[in-house]
């Protein structure tokens, strides 16, 4: 492959969150050293090569590190596209700036979903003030979740609103006191599980999904992946396909969760796209016999891909905040696998690692 950087390559990295530490481990078998970039130490630069310590709009620094590493990828969605485009003019970035710019912008990303590769999503209207509010729940005719376009994440900057309450009290639970704000309504979809596949890309456009999960959460947090989602091989496809085609719309390179809705009647509607390694592939860790970060290395490098194939039914769990005290209780446990992060202060919800337990194929499926 003419595009494969040989072992002795550094793989850059923007942020130094749980994300970025596991894309440095995995890049450490392969031969590749890792330079992280991110503005204060984190999980990531206790593992890397080297690490540049500095903001993201910081030139100098950024064109030093360009300089150092032979191909670049990030660890979390909101790396400013200034940013991103500056390294793109010296060193390849993975994934591209388009990728970025959609994935960072929820309208943006249903618009894409929706008219670009066809696939279904939640009913949305953009709304930009409590009127158009207002408006856009007419027009949905059911419960809504008000999203901003921006900045949310795992149930940040989002609020449910019902019809007949008062739209400018459910407008100012997610604008604040901005009168204007970018902002989406999406229609409230009753599903029957969340799920998300994630999917790798190759530079020379060979795609390999893992399988569909399911995801359970805890106050918006995930809190457990099943690998697989107990669903029929039709559901199964179909999650594959949509991830699949959705990497390839966007000649994507490197690694993508692509969160998804199911409901009762067999239907798959993405609710979410995620540029990078996503947590609900944390189980391919132990329980693929390639990773997603491994992958993500691999995409990122022009290697081939590995194989997405299970190892068996797989359980991960995050271990959240003060969860971290039950350490002990996991080592007396010889069969789950402990990934901790490094994070000295184990805050409420905080991710501070996962634990993954490897089951017989077809386990899950007798629970
Ligand atoms: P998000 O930030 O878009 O991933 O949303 C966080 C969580 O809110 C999801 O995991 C769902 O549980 C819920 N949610 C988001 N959008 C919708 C929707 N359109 N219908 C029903 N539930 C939703």
């Amino acid at each position: 492959m003419s595009t494969a950087l040989p072992p002795g390559s550094v793989i850059g990295v923007l942020g130094g969150g749980q994300l970025g530490r596991m894309i440095a481990q995995a890049a450490g078998p392969l031969g590749y050293h890792t330079h992280i970039f991110a503005p204060s130490r984190g999980p990531a630069t206790q593992v890397c090569d080297r690490a540049t310590i500095a903001d993201y709009d910081d030139e100098e620094a950024l064109a030093a590190f360009a300089e150092a590493v032979d191909a670049v990828t990030f660890e979390f969605e909101n790396v400013p596209a200034a940013t991103a485009a500056f390294l793109a003019e010296r060193v390849p970035v993975r994934p591209n700036a388009r990728s970025l710019e959609i994935a960072q912008h929820r309208l943006k990303e249903k618009t894409f979903v929706r008219d670009e590769v066809g696939v279904p999503t939640a009913p949305f209207h953009a709304v930009t003030n409590a009127a158009e509010l207002a408006e856009a729940m007419e027009k949905l005719g059911t419960k809504g979740v008000l999203k901003t376009c921006r900045f949310g994440y795992d149930g940040k900057g989002q609020t449910f609103v019902e019809q007949g309450e008062d739209m400018v009290a459910a407008w100012a639970r997610v604008a604040g006191d901005k009168a204007e704000h970018d902002c989406i309504l999406e229609g409230f979809v009753p599903f029957e599980l969340e799920a998300s596949v994630v999917v790798a890309r190759a530079v020379d456009g060979s795609v390999a999904a893992f399988d569909l999960v399911e995801n359970r959460h805890e106050h918006h947090i995930l809190k457990q992946t099943l690998a697989p989602a107990q669903v029929s091989g039709d559901v199964m496809a179909k999650a594959r396909e949509i991830a699949e085609r959705i990497v390839t719309a966007l000649d994507y390179v490197g690694v993508m969760g692509v969160e998804m809705f199911l409901t009762a009647d067999g239907g798959v509607l993405v609710n979410e796209m995620a540029p990078r390694p996503h947590n609900s592939g944390h189980w391919t860790i132990d329980g693929a016999v390639c990773s997603q970060f491994e992958q993500c290395v691999r995409a990122v490098m022009g290697l081939p891909l590995g194989s997405p194939e299970r190892r068996g039914d797989v359980v991960m769990t995050n271990v959240l905040g003060h969860e971290v005290d039950a350490f002990g209780e996991w080592l007396a446990d010889g069969q789950v696998k402990i990934h901790l992060y490094g994070k000295a202060e184990a805050r409420e919800g905080r991710k501070m690692g996962h634990l993954t337990r490897v089951l017989p194929f077809g386990a899950l499926s007798q629970d």
